[in-house]
């Protein structure tokens, strides 16, 4: 197909291989370069609320992820402080019938697989594995994009160049160097277990979450119910990039101990034998969306905390508004620049507001003393109805 149907996408997260999807499905043709030689099984677990299971829904992936996803019955919001439950919001079949699209839990691999198989099953759909995205150039018929595989380097025409590399995004430099992802002072730490290896009481079909002094544990389990995902989250200095690096697991317990957790929350961290950290660093909310026919999407724009367990929702959220605006408009350079505008207008001041509300949940989750005990109060209080019609904004979102 001509180079002027031709869009580049530069990473194949799940950010990228959605949008690949959604814009090979409104006709164009997609090629998408990722640095890495195969798709790694790396990650736990992600949450993805009925806006981004809409979506992929939409895109045919239902088979694929509901025999590896799980359909959570509620979220259990814990506190250390109260010994317990405060409050259990419901999320089961109900809810998910009212949002049109299910909740559901599952492991970053199983969704970026299902997103793959889809891939590679589309015939407008070009993956290059090992292919490492470098520069781009602007002319007249649209872009031209220099990747490098090994020591070959090749340059390709397109009509747009989409930036779905990640927090340390490569094209976001070129376009703001200046906009440099912050470190929150947070570390989250991350480890599965057989769900068989816990009594029955720890393996419903639940989010939990724990929130305690200056820290928080999440709980859920993924791979159809089989294993237990836990991400805890703890202030420290480490600031190293990357998602997978060695935790060693006596400083965990040890933090945990410490700051007086119940038998429960120390029962579940001392059940898994390795942990993975990564450092929690978060974009301004100020930072562009796209210059000419280049556009950020996913982590590469708004990478945030992920406490409001929206970061791949936001991704897969952009993937579908792309491919609205760009197939609106004749697939001309001249309008791309257009559709792009459109794109930014309509996706910014959302996920704004999701960023500053997933940094607002970590400090709330985190509160000592007086603080706490008003916070536990407060959520109380609402009761697990009005604490859910917090989240429509959220969930009810449509393109
Ligand atoms: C390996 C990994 C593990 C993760 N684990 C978790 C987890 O356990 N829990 C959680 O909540 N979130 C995790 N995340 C983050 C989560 O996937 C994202 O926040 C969310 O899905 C939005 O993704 P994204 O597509 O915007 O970016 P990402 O998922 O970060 O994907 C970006 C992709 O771009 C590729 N890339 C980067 N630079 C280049 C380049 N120059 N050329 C070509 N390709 C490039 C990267 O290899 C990567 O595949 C992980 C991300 C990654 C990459």
């Amino acid at each position: 197909m001509a180079a002027r149907r031709t869009i580049f996408i530069t990473g194949a997260g799940i950010g990228g291989l959605t949008a690949s999807l959604a814009l090979a499905n409104k006709g164009f043709r997609v090629v998408v370069l990722e640095k890495a030689e195969r798709l790694e099984e790396v990650g736990a677990g992600l949450q993805l609320s009925p806006n981004a299971s809409r979506i992929l829904i939409e895109l045919g992936l239902n088979d694929r992820l509901s025999r590896r996803a799980v359909m959570p019955e509620a979220i259990s919001i814990m506190s250390v402080r109260a010994g317990g439950e405060l409050l259990r919001v419901p999320l089961g079949k109900e809810a998910s019938e009212r949002a049109g699209a299910p909740y559901w839990v599952i492991h970053r691999a199983d969704l970026q697989a299902a997103l793959a198989d889809a891939v590679d099953a589309h015939p407008d759909i070009d993956l290059r594995l090992g292919c490492h995205f470098e520069d781009f150039a602007s002319h007249a018929r649209g872009l031209t994009v220099v990747h490098r595989r090994g020591n070959e380097r090749r340059q390709d025409v397109g009509l747009a160049l989409i930036g779905a590399d990640g927090v340390w995004s490569t094209v976001r430099n070129h376009l703001y160097p200046e906009a440099q992802p912050q470190f929150s002072g947070l570390i989250a730490w991350r480890g599965t277990l057989e769900a068989r290896q816990l009594p029955r009481e720890y393996t419903a079909p639940r989010v939990q979450l724990w929130m305690g002094p200056n820290a928080h544990l999440v709980a859920y389990p993924i791979s159809a119910g089989r294993q237990i995902n836990l991400v805890a989250v703890l202030p420290g200095t480490w600031n190293r990039p990357g998602w997978s690096e060695p935790g060693d697991e006596q400083e965990l317990r040890n933090a945990f101990e410490a700051a007086g957790w119940t038998g429960t929350v120390r029962m579940l961290i001392g059940a898994v034998d390795s942990w993975r950290k990564w450092a929690l660093f978060s974009m301004r909310e100020d930072c562009g969306w796209y210059q000419g026919a280049v556009a950020l999407l996913g982590d590469a724009v708004h990478g945030m905390l992920p406490f409001a367990a929206q970061g791949a929702g936001m991704a897969i959220e952009d993937a579908a508004v792309l491919a609205h605006v760009l197939s609106e408009r004749p697939a001309e350079s001249s309008q791309v620049v257009a559709a792009l505008k459109r794109y930014e207008r309509l996706r910014r001041s959302r996920v704004a507001r999701v960023q500053r509300l997933a940094a607002r949940q970590g400090r709330i989750y985190h509160l000592t003393g007086p603080m706490a005990l008003a916070r536990d109060l407060t959520i109380k209080a609402l009761g697990p109805q009005r604490m859910l019609a917090r989240q429509r904004w959220i969930y009810d979102w449509r393109l």
